[in-house]
């Protein structure tokens, strides 16, 4: 079979690495096709910081046990963080983002870039110079020709390339995902960057946990140490800073950012400790102070209704859009691509039919992952919500819900999410359906 896979990005990456895995080399070629340069060979890091759940750590474990522990060693470990208030800094609770002890490993805060070239470095090493790991090729278009089910994959530059099954992990922007349905900015911005980790370690020196976030009327700032920097770049130790807040025209990666820190500034007026110090530093050119990094926050207007045709499947931010506020979106994209890849191979091994088997495993894998992936958006949609500017009454009882929430929040509630094993699902759903 020969599978394209398109977007080396954490879903690409994982799905190149886990189909190499679980298929046998002889019978299939796998591609792996980026559209940006590699990464590894430019001095410039891509992306934020972001919290990397330990069921996309354990999922990770299952291609090498030392790619998770590689990136754990480069972020920073964050099992708790502490909710707080207003400009006073007012503490409202600690809420349980998953521990080692509970699930084998713990929630890490750490850049997207680490995350990323850890698993591209790989990915790289698995091809072992066969080329079948390409950058600099964007795909324009894909379709199915017709004939034998086959797909024609055609890039901007005009050349082509046939494939049985197309996997589209391309992103929040996907090209693949464009054919069926459209997208949007939900009115949310995010921004965010790294300061050195000087600036908040005078102020969580005597916290329960360094990681910190604190709700204010006007939007939401949020910090945390994160370890040093990706594998192939400095190694200064950092801390990642986050906000987000409504806004009717959300900046765009091109955007003048004095504008932008003017209006931090005015949101955060009055308060205390570590947010106006890293609010302030911003861009003033002072040492390790990173560029101010804008997201605008895509949301698919609707889920879709299945991730896969026959052909082709979407894993990652191709499918499913999980807002920041889910902590599940490289995991997620970890979890689809190890789903999909054990669903093909059992299918392969169970119908002769190369491309009956393929449609089999992008329908199993749509109805496995959907249910969860769509259930932590629908909560994770609610809690972003919590960000948007709010009068008083609205505050009080946003904090009254949120120390509650605290208080009584097991630690078991996180055992859906955090616990999940892929290979679990997969059994469970091919056992279901007689396999
Ligand atoms: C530049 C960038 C910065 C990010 N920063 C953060 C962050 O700070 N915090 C956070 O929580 N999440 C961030 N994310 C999102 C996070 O990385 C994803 O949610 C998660 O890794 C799942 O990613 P994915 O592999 O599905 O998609 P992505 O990580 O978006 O990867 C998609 C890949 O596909 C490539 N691609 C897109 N279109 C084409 C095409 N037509 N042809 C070929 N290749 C194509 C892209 O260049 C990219 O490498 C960022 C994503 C990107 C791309």
């Amino acid at each position: 079979m020969r599978i394209i896979i398109i977007g080396a990005g954490v879903g690409g990456c994982a799905s190149f690495l886990f189909l190499r895995k679980y298929l046998p080399a002889d019978n299939h070629s796998i591609k792996l096709i980026e559209a940006h340069a590699n990464p590894l060979e430019t001095s410039t890091i891509i992306g934020g910081g972001l919290g990397l759940a330990p069921n996309g750590l354990r999922t990770l474990s299952l291609i090498d046990e030392a790619l998770p522990r590689k990136i754990t060693s480069l972020g920073f470990e964050a099992p708790m963080a502490e909710f707080r208030t207003g400009p006073r800094d007012q503490f409202l609770g600690l809420y349980v983002m998953g521990r080692k002890e509970r699930y084998g490993w713990s929630n890490l805060m750490v850049q997207r870039a680490t995350v990323h070239e850890c698993i591209l470095e790989e990915a790289i090493k698995a091809d072992a110079g066969a080329g079948d790991v390409q950058f600099g090729r964007k795909v324009a278009s894909v379709d199915s020709t017709g004939t034998d089910r086959c797909m024609k994959v055609t890039f901007e530059d005009g050349s082509t390339e046939e494939a049985d099954l197309v996997i589209g992990a391309d992103g929040r922007r996907s090209t693949i995902r464009d054919f069926v349905a459209g997208k949007h900015v939900d009115g949310l911005n995010g921004i965010g960057g790294f300061v050195p980790l000087s600036y908040i370690e005078p102020y969580v020196e005597h916290t329960q946990s360094p990681l910190i976030m604190t709700w204010g009327s006007m939007g939401f700032f949020g910090f945390s140490p994160i370890g040093s920097g990706p594998a192939t770049k400095s190694a200064e130790r950092k801390a990642m800073w986050w906000s987000v807040y409504a806004s009717d025209t959300p900046a765009t990666p091109d955007s003048p950012r004095a504008p932008i820190k003017q209006q931090l500034q005015a949101r955060f007026r009055g308060f205390e400790g570590a947010i106006p110090k890293i609010i302030d530093a911003l861009c003033t050119g002072a040492p390790g102070v990173s560029d101010i990094i804008v997201f605008p926050r895509y949301r698919l207007p609707e889920f879709l209704e299945r991730w896969d045709r026959p052909g082709a499947v979407l894993v990652g931010d191709a499918g499913h859009i999980a807002l920041p506020e889910s902590g599940q979106g490289v995991s997620f994209a970890v979890e689809d691509a190890a789903t999909f890849a054990m669903l093909l191979k059992r299918y392969l091994e169970a119908i002769p039919d190369e491309a009956k088997a393929a449609e089999c495993a992008g329908q199993s894998y749509s109805q496995i992952r959907k249910p969860r992936v769509e259930k932590t958006i629908i909560a994770a949609t609610r809690n972003a919500n919590n960000k948007r500017g709010m009068g008083p009454w609205q505050r009080w009882i946003r904090d009254w819900f949120i120390w509650i929430w605290c208080k009584l929040a097991r630690e078991s509630s996180g055992d859906e999410l955090f616990a999940h094993k892929v290979e679990e699902a997969v059994d469970k759903h091919l056992t279901e359906k007689g396999y």
